[in-house]
């Protein structure tokens, strides 16, 4: 029998890369998604019911139909900038939000639960090292607070509901697209580094601003852990399977475990696209850590995940033939 998932936001950026991953494994998906980030023709497999998790009832329902085997839950707001601006939301959408579901599969008796976290949750580490998931949480933003606080719920609801099991995954520097440019990352407003090279690639913007040249980094700009995009729904894979196998509670990091620096990153842009984009040194960004690199022991050693495409060449380029296409 295949086991049945029940993917929130899965016709989003990264949800839509683990359909891609569940379906070519033969699972039965059901994806449940509002559409505000999320767009239809990026999910490629799977039935997909246009719905709210806010909407708990339909939500219901729609589990009480479905009977999955597991959630994974992705549904979330994701911009740090907006969630400075306006935190309710974020606490809404990604905090109380959560807390229903997980309430709701208590309720259903579906035991199998994995939780989008992200890097945000450790803020500024204090050393250049790698952080690993002991490090300590301190996010400096509504967005890393609203997904600590469901970790924190979580890993207080273990010793209680014996019979409920979840992993969280912390993404780091979510990047790249599908290699053969079917499904990519959409967006209302492109705010991140690599999306951001390109779209000046393309001309659509005029220039890229490289947001502060004085941090204590070996070139002065903040270094970051991109990991390909099918690299994380992988891990998605493997946290999946090893659920279903293994009672367990647990967090790990999902990130390459070194890092470039935005510079490299430009540098890569301009290789791959061919383009030469005009660049301006500007000012920090608030809030940016100079350092955030995944310490990925946990992962690799306890889920024996293998990362496919740590090669930042190969994230830019196939992130580049999906942009070309929008
Ligand atoms: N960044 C930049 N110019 C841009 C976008 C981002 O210099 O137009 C920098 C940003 O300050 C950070 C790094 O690139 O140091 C990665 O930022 P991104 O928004 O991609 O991801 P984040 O690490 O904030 O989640």
């Amino acid at each position: 029998m295949k086991k049945k998932i029940l993917v929130t936001g899965g016709a989003g950026y990264i949800g839509s890369h683990v359909i891609k991953a569940l379906g070519e494994k033969g699972y039965e998906i059901l994806i449940y998604d509002n559409l505000s980030t999320g767009y239809k023709e990026l999910v490629l497999y799977g039935e997909l019911v246009i719905g709210d998790i806010a909407d708990i009832t339909v939500f219901d329902r729609v589990i009480e139909d479905f009977k999955p085997d597991a959630v994974m839950h992705f549904a979330a707001s994701i911009q740090v900038h907006e969630s400075v601006l306006n935190p309710l939301k974020y606490y809404r959408n990604n905090t109380i939000n959560t807390l229903n579901l997980v309430e709701l599969l208590l309720k259903k008796k579906i035991r199998h639960f994995i939780f989008s976290s992200t890097a945000a949750v450790y803020g500024t580490p204090e050393s250049t090292e790698p952080v690993s998931e002991l490090s300590l949480l301190k996010p400096i933003n509504p967005y890393g607070a609203s997904k600590m606080a469901v970790e924190y719920m979580l890993k207080d609801l273990s010793p209680v509901e014996k019979d409920f099991n979840y992993i969280s995954l912390r993404y780091f520097n979510v990047a790249g697209a599908d290699q053969e440019g079917r499904i990519g990352q959409k967006y209302h407003e492109a705010t991140h580094l690599i999306t951001r090279c390109l779209k000046a690639a393309k001309a659509e913007i005029s220039r890229l601003e490289i947001y502060g040249t004085d941090y204590s980094t070996p070139d002065g700009t903040c270094i970051r852990d991109y990991i390909h995009v099918d690299d994380i729904a992988e891990a998605h894979i493997v946290a999946l399977e090893y659920l279903f196998k293994k009672s367990i509670n647990d967090i790990f990091n999902c990130g390459y475990g070194h890092g470039y620096s935005v510079r490299e990153v430009v540098k890569t842009a301009k290789e791959v696209t061919g383009v030469d984009f005009p660049v301006e040194e500007a000012g920090r960004r608030a809030g940016d850590p100079p350092y955030l690199v995944a310490d990925n022991t946990k992962i690799r050693e306890e889920l024996g995940w293998k990362p496919k495409h740590d090669d930042l060449s190969y994230i830019v380029k196939t992130a580049w033939n999906w942009e070309k296409k929008l």
